[in-house]
């Protein structure tokens, strides 16, 4: 029987704390039901006291998600702990994560304060947590930096007061593998109550090293992992959950295993980085665009013979749909085929080896080939249904009704209508629905400003409802109508999209 790992998902908390990634609390309660089917076993949903908008998140992803704990940051203060309490008074199992520096940078710089001193308000705040609800994680903050000493003692500390998760982070980012393990056996071999709690390690990737020094950690005792999707977080981020959990997957001789359904790690992992406008990185293990894909002939050919040939997790484990072999013109016949087929096309040994020659001529040219480019080497016709703002003009003030004149150009074609409103925002949307003579619903709408200053860029992100799926836009702009314009646009043009996929779809197997 391998030993379970315990996923503590922060996506919604470290993750979130990086400029320009702020959710709105409907979106971070889509994630958070996202998190619950990949199987994540606590979602950290906020620190409620920093802000009422992570006040409402936590509350409202308490009622939301029932499986997982819901937890909740503070630091080691009576009042964040009582307002955590409250924003997870909804939540079926809730955990509160309170914590302290544990570092002598941290207790001399940031807190003024002594050892002694930081021990017994430890102990205090873990009491006090405990009082409120029954599951309290500790975190030793800095324990990367700390004496080893002095955070066992600590630990020991705040296990005996009531704490039944004791999470040891390397804050800074700074320690190396072999040393963080050390580190965690030092505390499972010292602390004489150790057995009363779980030990979790959060790692933070400022040298690269979260992933392995997470790995070190349990490979030393930890039980509980702190990641985030893709690894995003403050400065250069966190563990990134799938790399630990395909890690574990993969390495199954280490005996550990965690409760994750891997094969929903690519589609949240992909919402994750729309909702945040964080780009993934081609190359990121697991989840890269890249991590996949085959691009010389030769690896092309043995991954169709026999995948294990060329990669150590099949695609399909991470739900990476099996489209992964790039067509450039080092491409063979194998590859073309391969991909002919998925769109439905099956040809004869004699018509392949005709398009084949099409195919190189084309790739010559082109760096990569995409389907659209395949579905016109077969016959097929695009239809860009792409949309562009061409002009967007307003009128409002306080003895105006507020109107909107906005043009658009639709495959070629430039179109205008002009139409009134609550507001400037509200005048140009009901333009753009005029124009676009489609019925869509504005669910959700966020302005934030990009820094503080009334003169500084506004970023907008939108949810628009179209018969019943649901699309996200954001815009950018120092004009927060330009800003919403773009955003609602932005959702416009994925719906058109949508349809545009579809419609491939019906063209490419009607000629099956
Ligand atoms: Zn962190």
């Amino acid at each position: 029987m391998s030993d379970k790992i315990y996923v503590f998902d922060t996506t919604l908390r470290d993750g979130e704390q990086v400029p320009g990634c702020q959710l709105s609390t409907g979106e971070k309660v889509e994630i958070a039901k996202e998190l619950e089917l990949l199987g994540v076993d606590v979602i950290e949903a906020g620190f409620p006291i920093s802000s009422p908008g992570d006040f409402q998140s936590v509350r409202e992803i308490s009622k939301a998600v029932s499986e997982p704990i819901i937890c909740g940051l503070t630091r080691s203060v009576e009042k964040d702990i009582e307002v955590a309490a409250d924003a997870l008074k909804y939540a079926k199992r809730a955990r509160i994560h309170t914590g302290i520096g544990s570092s002598d940078f941290h207790i001399k710089y940031k807190f003024n304060s002594t050892r002694d001193q930081i021990i017994e308000r430890a102990i205090r705040a873990t009491k006090f947590a405990r009082n409120l609800i029954d599951d309290v994680e500790f975190y030793c903050e800095d324990a990367g930096r700390a004496d080893i000493e002095f955070l066992a003692r600590m630990v020991e500390s705040v296990i005996a007061a009531g704490a039944t998760v004791v999470n040891i982070p390397d804050t800074t980012g700074y320690c190396l593998p072999e040393d963080f393990g050390n580190k965690i056996a030092y505390l499972m071999n010292h602390v004489p109550n150790i057995d009363k709690a779980i030990i979790s390690v959060h790692c933070h990737n400022d040298l690269g090293m979260a992933t392995a020094n997470t790995i070190a950690g349990i490979q030393n005792g930890a039980r509980q992992v702190e990641v985030t999707m893709n690894g995003i977080g403050e400065r250069a981020g966190n563990t990134s959950l799938e790399e630990i959990v395909m890690i574990l997957k993969t390495h199954k001789q280490m005996g550990y295993h965690t409760d994750i359904d891997s094969k929903k790690i690519y589609l949240l992992s992909l919402l994750v980085s729309k909702m945040m406008r964080m780009p993934i990185q081609a190359n990121k293990a697991i989840v890269g665009r890249n991590a996949f894909a085959h691009s010389s002939g030769i690896h092309q050919d043995g991954v169709l013979k026999n995948k294990d040939n060329y990669e150590i997790i099949a695609p399909e484990d991470v739900g990476v749909p099996n489209n992964s072999i790039i067509l450039t013109a080092r491409s063979g016949k194998a590859a073309l085929n391969y991909h002919l087929k998925r769109l439905g096309y099956y040809v004869e040994k004699e018509t392949l080896a005709e398009i084949y020659h099409k195919f190189l001529a084309l790739a010559d040219k082109n760096k990569d080939i995409k389907d659209e480019d395949l579905i016109k080497l077969m016959g097929g016709k695009i239809v860009d249904s792409h949309i562009e703002i061409v002009d967007v003009k307003v009128i409002c003030g306080n003895s105006v009704e507020p109107s909107a004149t906005v043009e658009l150009l639709i495959q070629g074609e430039k179109i205008a209508a002009t139409a009134t409103g609550n507001g400037p925002i509200n005048a140009s949307l009901r333009a753009i629905d005029k124009i676009i003579k489609e019925k869509v619903s504005l669910d959700e709408f966020l302005v934030q400003a990009m820094s503080k200053g009334s003169s500084d860029t506004g970023k907008v992100h939108m949810r628009v409802d179209h018969k019943g799926f649901m699309y996200y836009g954001f815009g950018v702009d120092e004009d927060i109508v330009m800003a919403s314009v773009k955003a609602y646009i932005a959702a416009i043009n994925k719906m058109a999209f949508f349809k545009k996929a579809k419609k491939h779809h019906v063209r490419a197997t009607a000629t099956k």
